[in-house]
Order: C-alpha cells, then structure tokens, then sequence
C-alpha cells in the first residue's frame, strides 16, 4: 500500500511543528485491539510493519483531513503488535475520534521515530500520566531491569500497567499521587517526592516523559540538586 502525506493544516499548531508533521508519510492499518484502562484511557494496537528503537514515536491520525498527532510506543520492540496509551482529549481534535473506535477500524500511521532513547545505563525513569509508554516499551523491549520507575498521577488510576512495574521493580517502582491516597502509593506530587530525597545516585541517567509542567520542574529539581545537565534526557507531550 503507497505512503500517503496531505493533511490539512491544523490551527493549533506552530508553523514549523506543523510543516514537519505534514512531511510525515502515513500508512493505513488496521486496529487489532483497543482497550480502555481507566476513564477516558485507552491502549490501541495495530500490526507492527517496522522495526523501532525502545522510546520512538508513531504519528497517528484517523483520517487525511486531521493533522497526525504524536505518540509513543508502549509495547516491545519484539513483539508483534504495536501499541500506544491515549488520553482522550475532550475537546481535542483527534482523541476525542480515535476513543471511538472499534476492533477493525483504521487509522492512519508513521513509520517509528524519535531520538528519546532507552539503553542499558543505569537509569531513573520519571513520567506523569501517558508519559509512562516509553518506559513500559524499554521495558517490555528488556531494558533498564535495575532501574527505578517513578510516575505521578492525579487518581489512584492513573498509575497504568501498575501490576508489572510492581511485580518487576517492587519498593524501586514509586507512584506519586497528587488528588488520592492509597496503599503503597506517596500522596503528592511527584515533585514534592523527588524534593525530600536527601540525595540522588550518582553514574545514573535521568529520563523524564510527561507534560512540560512536570518535565521543567523536574529538570530544574535535578538541576538543584547536583545532577548534571548531560544526564537528563526529556521527552515533552504537547
Ligand atoms: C513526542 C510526543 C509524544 C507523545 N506521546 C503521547 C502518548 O504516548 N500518549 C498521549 O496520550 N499523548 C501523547 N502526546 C500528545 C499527543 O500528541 C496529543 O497532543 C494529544 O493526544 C492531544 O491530541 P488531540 O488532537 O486530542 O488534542 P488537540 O486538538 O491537539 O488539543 C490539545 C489540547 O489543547 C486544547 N486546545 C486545542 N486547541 C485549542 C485552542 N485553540 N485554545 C485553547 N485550547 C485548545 C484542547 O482542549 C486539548 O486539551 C505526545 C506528544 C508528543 C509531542
């Protein structure tokens, strides 16, 4: 099937973001399974076509006329299928779309991308909401065993795929939730658990991967304390 690449041009993106997504080449595929994980939550997956790097991007649209948005891999990069985590937008202009669809629609999808790299030195993983996919595809792709995993969510749901990352990282897998309490789970922001860490290890990588808010005041927490500026690597959702 050809690659196909005319979109119309999406208002609420910059001219640059814009021309560089409208460069993308996009392929139909067809959705082998689509769940919902939580409200307003879901994972969809469709036939691995190429082979990616732990951490890369698939642009994604549901049709020719939609700017493709960007989302990151959350499955192996030996398995089979391919598939990403959304939140659904409400008043976004493709999830609102791709939450409605069923086994056997299609969508439209890039080739993997992305320079967001996972790798086997010692790492810790920061993400909030959604920006746990990277970690999960590293993971699931047999990277970063030793490594600790921190997420921050609002709800005591929003901590997707908790079982594994319990089962597989145990007291090194910390969830930090802003709006709930629970079991086992820091009540606050995850911000607020990386400020009363006395200290941070050393020969360690920082990865963060979530909303700019998160991700900025994350750096600059790490920054502050001590870590160098080589050492964190981010991955902003915009
Ligand atoms: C590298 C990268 C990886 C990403 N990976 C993921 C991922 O794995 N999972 C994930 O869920 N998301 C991911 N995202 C975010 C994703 O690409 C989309 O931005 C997101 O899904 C929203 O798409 P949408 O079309 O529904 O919303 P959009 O239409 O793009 O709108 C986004 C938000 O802006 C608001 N908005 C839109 N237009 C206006 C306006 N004119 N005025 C005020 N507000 C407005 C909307 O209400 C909405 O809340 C990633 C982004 C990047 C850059």
């Amino acid at each position: 099937m050809a690659w196909m690449c005319t979109f119309a041009k999406s208002e609420s993106m910059d001219k640059g973001l814009s021309n560089f997504i409208r460069s993308i080449r996009l392929k139909p595929v067809s959705i082998d399974s689509f769940t919902e994980l939580s409200e307003n939550v879901y994972v969809l997956s469709f036939k691995r076509l190429h082979d990616f790097l732990p951490g890369q991007v698939v642009a994604i649209t549901t049709g020719l006329s939609i700017a493709p948005r960007l989302y990151s891999i959350c499955s192996g990069s030996e398995e089979t299928e391919i598939s990403v985590l959304f939140n659904e937008k409400p008043e976004g202009e493709l999830t609102p779309r791709l939450a409605k669809l069923k086994i056997g629609d299609s969508i439209m999808v890039s080739a993997p991308f992305g320079a967001f790299l996972g790798d086997n030195f010692p790492a810790w993983w920061i993400a909030s909401g959604t920006g746990i996919a990277p970690f999960r595809s590293m993971i699931h792709s047999g990277l970063g065993k030793n490594n600790t995993l921190i997420h921050g969510g609002r709800t005591l749901d929003s901590f997707y795929f908790s079982a594994e990352f319990e089962k597989l990282y145990s007291d090194r897998y910390i969830r930090c939730c802003s709006q709930e309490s629970g079991e086992g789970v820091y009540n606050g922001r995850l911000t607020h658990w990386l400020k009363e860490q006395q200290s941070l290890p050393e020969n360690t990588n920082f990865y963060l991967c979530g909303s700019s808010e998160m991700v900025v005041e994350v750096r600059d927490i790490l920054l502050s304390k001590g870590i160098a500026f080589e050492r964190i690597m981010s991955e902003i959702y915009f």
